[in-house]
């Protein structure tokens, strides 16, 4: 697959995430103007709402896009996809007879402030990184045990919550908990000392199901994919998950990008999963190749700092594919909704400077990480800013997702009431 060039210059760039092939889709406020349906080209912003109004993009005979989120075009199904796909290419490429009337709807994305793409219905997060999930089973139960004896036959998961989704730029403050440090006698509750990251992408589900899908269904269910960052408080976590799993460790924030970066996007870096050392049961078993190939990067800056780049990995490295989750979570007959957000779990690679977390990377505070720019880590500090960013890249051309960055903002003071 080659760069399609469009007649917006800043989208045949080779560094630009979002050229032609792309177009990924954002909602998008300029000034004090409400929030608008937008697809990325380039350094620009077209104002796909402004294209319906004018009567350049006629889909399904009624406005998909007067609302400012993308739902429901994911409602209208994937044959409406491919047309909206098709129609934006033929208004945006090199030469299209349209340019006169596109052009005076773009916007310059520096002036542009970015909201959340999508209502999320709810949020489930898995652990289905398989470095993850040993790295962290290693620290906590010792290289022997360090996979649950169910990890090789289903994707682990638990229900999040989809009221803390936040978009990128979107402050996090450090939470407060009940924290019991492993010598202490009892419980306090105070600001968490262990706040760290996850890096993850997110799938994004397009179509509604009612009883059990095979993972070939689930695969075309999926409309798109965001990178998305579990921020997640360790010690919290450490105290309260069993035997339920995480519950306030993982319910402050979840950061996704701003751009929506559609399955149809994706196709030509489709890759495949890891050998099984165990068969998956058959409704598991992937009918062909579910993961993509899309480089992925953290960045850690510090407040007035300079950004280090703390990891490089890869979403290749998943053992269960978004498709698997989806099957697997729809197999009790749980009803999936549009718009339901699916958090990939951890993706960590194989060495040290390819782990997503803080956890893995300081070793559980063991072996601090030391920043190119200066100074240590175990945790996040006060006044950090995490920023995940990731691309599949073509021949001369790349599919990007911006940025999903967080900057990490005091714990409140306690109350009168919890001190
Ligand atoms: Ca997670």
């Amino acid at each position: 697959m080659a760069l399609m060039r469009s007649w917006v210059e800043s989208a045949n760039f080779s560094t630009s995430d979002f050229p032609l092939n792309n177009l990924a889709l954002g909602v998008f406020s300029v000034g004090e103007d409400e929030p608008r349906c937008g697809v990325a080209i380039g350094d620009k912003i077209v104002d796909v709402a402004a294209l319906e109004e004018a009567g350049l993009m006629d889909l399904a005979g009624a406005p998909l896009f007067d609302v400012p989120f993308w739902n429901e075009l994911m409602e209208a199904g994937p044959e409406v996809w491919a047309a909206f796909r098709a129609r934006m290419t033929e208004l945006l490429v090199e030469g299209a007879p349209e340019k006169a009337e596109v052009a005076p709807h773009l916007v310059a994305q520096a002036e542009a402030e970015m909201h959340l793409p999508f209502l999320v219905s709810e949020y489930t997060d898995f652990y289905a990184g398989r470095n993850h999930a040993v790295n962290v089973g290693t620290m906590f139960r010792g290289a022997a045990n360090a996979l649950p004896p169910n990890w090789l036959h289903l994707p682990i998961g638990y229900n999040g919550r989809a009221s803390s989704v936040v978009v990128s730029g979107t402050e996090v403050r450090r939470p407060l908990g009940q924290l019991k440090p492993p010598q202490a006698e009892r419980p306090y509750f105070g600001p968490c000392k262990r706040f760290d990251f996850e890096l993850e992408m997110g799938a994004i589900v397009g179509q509604a199901s009612d009883g059990p899908v095979s993972v070939g269904e689930a695969d075309a269910m999926i409309f798109g994919y965001v990178l998305l960052n579990d921020w997640s408080a360790r010690d919290i976590q450490a105290w309260e998950y069993q035997p339920l799993g995480p519950f306030q460790a993982k319910a402050t924030a979840t950061t996704i990008s701003p751009w929506i970066v559609m399955a149809a996007a994706l196709q030509p870096f489709r890759a495949v999963g890891p050998e099984r050392e165990v068969e998956l049961l058959p409704y598991l078993q992937e009918p062909g190749p579910m993961l993509y190939d899309i480089a992925l990067e953290v960045a850690l800056t510090p407040k007035g700092g300079a950004e280090s780049v703390i990891s490089r990995t890869n979403y290749r490295e998943m053992y269960y594919s978004s498709a698997q989750q989806l099957a697997h979570h729809t197999s009790s007959g749980c009803p999936m909704n549009v718009g339901d957000l699916l958090g990939s779990g951890t993706i960590s690679g194989p060495v040290r400077e390819s782990r997503g977390s803080l956890l893995e990377l300081s070793w559980g505070g063991k072996e601090p990480l030391e920043l190119a720019s200066g100074g240590v880590r175990n945790f996040l500090e006060d006044g950090d800013t995490l920023t995940l960013r990731g691309a599949a890249r073509g021949a001369g051309y790349r599919i990007g997702f911006g940025e999903c960055a967080g900057k990490v903002v005091a714990a409140m003071a306690l109350p009168d009431w919890a001190k």
